[in-house]
């Protein structure tokens, strides 16, 4: 078994951004410019808000984080989007979710402008994935190809099993695992919370993607002998014995399922770094598309 190990694959990545933006700023050029609107006090929203400034500073990108009540209005959020559209300064923003019950999300996400949407959840840019167009790819989904990549891990022809459909995860991995691409190439069933015999399906995976928020959802008796096994999943729980009072679990049984597999990823230091690795990529990508 040999662990994807996510936090030194995007080490790399920021150095290579780094790079980038040193000869930039040689040019007498601005650095790229990342906003983030964080809505309300949900400690996970903001250590990840905290995590993406922290990573712009290591690359030598600007930042700013913009701070709403969790009383903000839908109206409030949507003004905010259309100053940050306008704003040359600003190459890309995110809108970090989920937001208060009062906000629809799908307003929000269609507010943004495509050129701006780094995180890659609009339309515009779902359907430029789709038909393999250049565009901003979802940050988890691309992280998780580039690990592929960087691991040199074959997917062509392989049963690609995704647990999970949503919109930032399991639906857009399925469109990019099913291109014609390296990686890609692979067969792709996608499963949800309807599917029926789970464990049958799992079974049959060489590679097995999950993305459902459900602890240690995924036993060893799931997993096929020499799987590739990717835990996008990362649930708070409490742990009293850490400082901070929680800890993050995945959606795999990992200790359990681990001895079975080629490559496996850790809840920890696995796909949220890659996450965060894409985010950059495509702000990078906004700054030089002006
Ligand atoms: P989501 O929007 O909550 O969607 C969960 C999906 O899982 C849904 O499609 C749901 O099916 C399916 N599901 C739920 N229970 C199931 C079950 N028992 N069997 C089969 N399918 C089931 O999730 P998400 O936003 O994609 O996030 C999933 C997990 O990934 C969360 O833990 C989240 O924190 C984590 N995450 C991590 C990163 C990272 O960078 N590491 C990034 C994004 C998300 P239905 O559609 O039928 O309801």
């Amino acid at each position: 078994m040999q662990l994807l190990d996510g936090k030194s694959c995007s080490e790399k990545i920021r150095q290579e951004i780094a790079e980038k933006v040193a000869e930039i700023k040689s040019k007498g050029d601005r650095a790229p410019h990342l906003a983030a609107v964080l809505v309300g006090n949900d400690g996970a929203s903001q250590n990840y808000v905290a995590f993406k400034v922290k990573d712009c500073d290591e690359v030598g990108f600007n930042s700013t984080v913009i701070r709403m009540e969790e009383t903000a209005t839908e109206q409030q959020l949507l003004e905010k989007i259309a100053e940050l559209n306008s704003d040359d300064k600003i190459d890309g923003f995110i809108v970090q979710l989920p937001l208060p019950s009062h906000i629809n999300e799908d307003k929000v996400t269609l507010a943004i402008d495509p050129k701006k949407d780094v995180d890659g959840f609009c339309p515009e840019n779902v359907g430029n994935m789709s038909l393999g167009l250049p565009t901003f790819l979802s940050a988890t989904p691309n992280g998780i190809m580039e690990l592929f990549r960087r691991y040199s891990i074959e997917t062509e022809g392989k049963h690609c099993v995704i647990l999970g459909r949503s919109n930032i995860v399991g639906t857009p991995m399925s469109i990019l695992m099913s291109r014609n691409t390296n990686p890609g190439n692979a067969t792709v069933t996608i499963a949800h919370s309807r599917t029926k015999d789970l464990q049958k399906l799992c079974l049959s995976a060489d590679i097995l993607i999950v993305a459902i928020g459900k602890t240690e959802f995924v036993t060893a008796d799931m997993v096929k002998e020499g799987a590739v096994v990717i835990d996008v999943g990362q649930t708070r729980v409490p742990d009293s014995t850490r400082k901070n009072g929680f800890r993050n679990v995945g959606d795999v049984d990992f200790d359990n399922v681990k001895d079975k597999c080629s490559y496996i990823t850790y809840v920890t230091g696995g796909v949220g770094p890659m996450t965060r690795a894409s985010l950059l990529q495509n702000t990078l990508k906004a700054h030089q598309r002006k």
